[in-house]
C-alpha cells in the first residue's frame, strides 16, 4: 500500500469502514499506536470543525510525521435550532439526566429518551434533521486538510431498527423508507455523513 492513514479512534465499525472505503486508493488504516493509553483531548468546540481540527493536531503529536484523521459528528435537528449538534454524545446529561456509572452504558437510550421528549408534539413535517461529520487530516501539529459530509432524514416518533448506534434507530431516511438503524453497515457508510466525508477527503490527501 502507497499510503498508512493513522485514524484516531478505538471503534473497531469506525476502523472498518474506514479500511473498506480506503481500499480503492491502496490506503493502509490504522489506530493511532497506544490511542488507549492516551489521555482524550477536551472537545469543548463550539463546531464539529473545531473539534474535529483540535483532535488532528493533538494525536499527530503521538504518530511523528504521519497523517492521522480524526473525527468530530452529531445530529442537528431543526425544530431544535440545530442542537444537539456538537453536544449530542451528551445530549441528555446536558438536560439533567445522567446516567447512572454501572457496566451498561446507557448513554445512547437516554440521548434518545430526551429528543424524543424534546420532540413530543412536533408534527412530521416538522422532524427534520441531519448528521453532520468533519474529518480533520494532521501532521506533525499541523492540519492538511479537512472534509465534510451530511445526511438528510427526520426523527420518528418511536425507534426502529437494530443495527447501528447513537440516534439511529430514531433517523428515519424517506428515499430508503428505512431508518439508519435498519440498514447494513456497508450500506449505512456509503451513505452516511461520515462515509461521505471520507470519501471527500481521500482522494484530495492522495492527489
Ligand atoms: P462521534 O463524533 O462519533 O463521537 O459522535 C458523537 C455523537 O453523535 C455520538 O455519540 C452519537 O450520539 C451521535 N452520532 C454521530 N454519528 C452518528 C451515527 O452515525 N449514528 C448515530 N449517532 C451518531
Amino acid at each position: 500500500m502507497a499510503l498508512r492513514l493513522f485514524v484516531a479512534t478505538t471503534s473497531d465499525g469506525k476502523l472498518a469502514d474506514f479500511r473498506e472505503a480506503a481500499e480503492e486508493y491502496q490506503i493502509a488504516i490504522d489506530p493511532v499506536p497506544g490511542l488507549r493509553t492516551i489521555p482524550a483531548p477536551q472537545e469543548d468546540g463550539l463546531t464539529f470543525e473545531a473539534n474535529a481540527i483540535t483532535k488532528a493536531i493533538y494525536y499527530s503529536g503521538f504518530a511523528p510525521g504521519e497523517v492521522v484523521i480524526a473525527d468530530d459528528s452529531g445530529l442537528e435537528v431543526d425544530e431544535l435550532e440545530g442542537a444537539p449538534g456538537v453536544r449530542s454524545a451528551r445530549f441528555a446529561a446536558d438536560s439533567g439526566l445522567t446516567d447512572s456509572p454501572d457496566a451498561n452504558d446507557n448513554t445512547d437510550v437516554w440521548n434518545n429518551l430526551i429528543l424524543l421528549q424534546k420532540l413530543a408534539g412536533v408534527p412530521s413535517e416538522r422532524r427534520s434533521a441531519r448528521y453532520r461529520c468533519v474529518l480533520a487530516a494532521a501532521r506533525d501539529g499541523e492540519v492538511l486538510l479537512t472534509a465534510e459530509g451530511t445526511v438528510e432524514g427526520e426523527i420518528l416518533e418511536a425507534p426502529h431498527g437494530t443495527g447501528g448506534f447513537g440516534y439511529d434507530p430514531l433517523f428515519y431516511l424517506p428515499n430508503l423508507d428505512q431508518t439508519m438503524a435498519d440498514l447494513d453497515v456497508g450500506v449505512k457508510f456509503a451513505l452516511s455523513h461520515r462515509g461521505l466525508a471520507f470519501a471527500d477527503l481521500l482522494p484530495r490527501l492522495v492527489s
